[in-house]
């Protein structure tokens, strides 16, 4: 591990504080995803002109990754170096008594270490959860092992819970040691602290003890990295995986599939090593203790996991705890890779970092000598730890973890229908024949794919791609088509009378066809089907249209039909006169209304309620159709047109 210093003059302690917990923050190898804490002792004038001694330290919910100066919490001192001295001291009252002695009463709360980052006599204090030095402490001969690395530079801190007791404890251990004799304290089962009287010796010096342990890793173990061939996927199995796990859950969520992670999954020993515990047991709110191991029938495998977890908990609970949700955080599924889940993309993402780390530390430790994790009772002090918990939570919008697929995305009711799935929570796969769809939404949790949805095998292409990025479907909205000019049936050119049927009525059965195993396999799931307010009331000059709207109408209607034993409702939605799409330039609208002889705007509102139709009106209701309102609705057709009296 290299130094990332390059820093030249500054002078300012909690700009340096600032700067060099970003550089520990942006090393997945020292911290991930929240994890650390970092702080500085400074002593700055109050109102009155009088000098106190303050620690700025790391406010809880902040990432060193990006952490500002606004991160870090003003704790006095003196409180907290008179806290470790009291004999106990729950986690509610230090919280209490902590943001009492800050000087900022909109600070975020001060980290759990902050007693501890107190009682260490040096300006700057870092700790990190490393993962080279705690590899090596998970391991059976661990602390033998780092004082070989380290001999007496370091004190070794066998495992007690952080928080009060953990400062507590080497408060003990340090009374009468030479504080200018150490070069850092190693936490077992858990991280790392380094300190110095300026920012740049603190960190270095972290990086100096990692770097130690790396190297030491590096000689003893022949893992390198865990990689591995791709494995080819079975994307269907895999969402039969992901609703196993939604409906232990309640929810739905996003299941991100790691193929390359496969000779992990495919090592003989993996149910044993996969599920000793933890890298440290601060990942255990994001991963729960140990993952679920797939074999021939994950159903249940996934029910005996949620059922082991209950036990686990009773045999850890002191009666007083709610038991969290016993659904599993990752999988490993042999053959074929991890998978990782989550409420959201980012939540699956860190969940998924968060375990690569981990299977990497845990093939070094089997190297030497054997992967051993704390004790269940160490893991579950912590994952039912007041102060942990506080960490997660929040409510979530309708569509949070359902996966949903819309064609035609890149503009009109499309775009306006990914947009507005994506605020109510969904993760969306867009397609469009347009190029422009793989950039035009710049977001982690919607997929644009290029598609011609004329053709079977693009389809297909687009769908997979689909569930190997989120892991299933629950919502289709099928929309892609287009309106051919005006010809009469007597002059139709046969060619666009085809081209017609082949986009805006054999496409849509093709998709269907396509998506309908994936759907068998959703959470909620619900297809909707964007039709035309032509199928109730067509017009002169548009058979090739209307034929095909009504012949994708009564496509809806038997698949109603067939699906609902699936449990998927479909439903149809006849737009009419939505002018706020690709189709519909100033010019085009311009002229139609002079052809009627009325303003532009008589000419968006001409229907009942003489209201202009938006796209954003069509996709609200796709979404009340996807959503729990149409829950109990299914073969049903829905105009959104301001009234017609054709269609009434
Ligand atoms: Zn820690």
């Amino acid at each position: 591990m290299k130094s990332l210093w390059t820093a030249k003059c500054e002078n300012d302690l909690l700009a340096l504080r600032v700067y060099t917990s970003r550089l520990l923050g942006q090393e997945p190898a020292l911290v991930l995803h929240g994890g650390g804490n970092t702080s500085v002792k400074a002593n700055i004038s109050n109102i009155f002109g009088e000098p106190e001694d303050l620690l700025y330290v790391k406010g809880s919910g902040w990432d060193l990754a990006s952490i500002e100066v606004a991160g870090f919490a003003p704790v006095k001192l003196d409180v907290l170096k008179k806290m470790v001295l009291l004999d106990q001291l729950s986690d509610t009252e230090m919280v209490r008594v902590q943001r009492a002695a800050m000087t900022d009463p909109n600070a975020p709360n001060p980290s759990v270490e902050a007693i501890l980052h107190a009682i260490i006599p040096f300006r700057y204090v870092d700790h990190t959860h490393a993962d080279a030095v705690v590899t090596i402490t998970n391991t059976e001969n661990g602390a033998e092992r780092i004082e070989q690395i380290y001999g007496k530079r370091v004190l070794i801190v066998p495992y007690v819970m952080p928080g009060f007791i953990l400062a507590k404890k080497i408060y003990e251990m340090t009374q009468g040691i030479d504080w200018a004799a150490l070069e850092g304290i190693v936490l077992m089962n858990h991280g790392v602290f380094t300190f110095g009287d300026d920012a740049k010796s603190s960190y270095e010096r972290m990086i100096e003890l990692v770097t130690e342990a790396e190297n030491y890793l590096e000689s003893q173990c022949a893992v390198t990295a865990a990689s591995g061939t791709v494995a080819k996927e079975n994307l269907l199995e895999m969402a039969r995986i992901r609703k196993s796990v939604c409906d232990i859950k309640g929810a739905a969520m996003i299941a991100k599939l790691d193929s390359t992670a496969v000779n992990f999954s495919n090592r003989a020993d993996v149910a044993s090593i996969a599920t000793r515990g933890p890298l440290t047991p601060d990942h255990v709110i994001r991963t729960k203790s140990i993952p679920v191991i797939l074999g021939e029938n994950p159903e249940t495998d996934i029910a005996d996991y949620a059922k082991a977890y209950c036990e686990y908990f009773e045999r850890n609970t002191s009666g007083q705890l709610r038991r969290l949700n016993a659904a599993p955080c990752w999988a490993v599924w042999p053959g074929f890779g991890l998978i990782s889940f989550g409420r959201s993309v980012k939540e699956a993402t860190i969940v998924s970092d968060i375990k690569d780390h981990t299977i990497h530390a845990i093939q070094l430790a089997e190297d030497l000598g054997g992967w051993k994790a704390l004790p269940e009772s160490d893991i579950f002090d912590v994952e039912y730890w007041e102060l942990e918990q506080a960490k997660l939570g929040g409510s979530f919008p309708i569509f949070q973890g359902q996966i949903a697929l819309v064609t035609g995305a890149a503009s009109g009711i499309g775009r306006a229908c990914v947009e507005a799935l994506h605020a109510q929570g969904a993760a969306v796969v867009a397609l469009d024949l347009n190029p422009a769809i793989t950039t035009c939404f710049d977001k982690k949790e919607i997929l644009g794919v290029v598609c011609d949805v004329t053709l079977d095998e693009s389809i297909q292409a687009a769908v997979e791609t689909g569930i190997r990025h989120f892991g299933g479907l629950d919502i289709l909205i099928s929309n892609a088509g287009n309106f051919p000019a005006s010809e009469k049936i007597a002059e139709m050119n046969p060619n666009n009378w085809d081209e017609s049927l082949a986009l805006n009525l054999t496409s849509h059965q093709r998709l269907l066809k396509a998506c309908t195993p994936y759907l068998a396999m959703g959470i909620d799931a619900a297809v909707i089907m964007i039709a035309s307010k032509n199928v109730p009331a067509p017009g002169p000059g548009a058979s090739a249209y209307s034929v095909a709207k009504a012949g994708q109408t009564q496509l809806a209607r038997v698949a109603a039909l067939e699906l609902g034993g699936l449990g998927i409702r479909v439903n149809v939605i006849h737009p009419n006169a939505v002018f706020d799409t690709a189709l519909w330039t100033n010019e085009v609208l311009e002229k139609r209304a002079k052809h009627y002889g009325i303003s532009v705007k008589d000419y968006k509102t001409n229907n009942i309620l003489k209201t202009e139709v938006t796209s954003k009106d069509v996709a609200a209701l796709a979404c009340a159709m996807a959503g729990p309102i149409f829950a109990k609705t299914t073969g049903a057709q829905v105009p959104i047109d301001g009234g017609n009296e054709r269609v009434l």
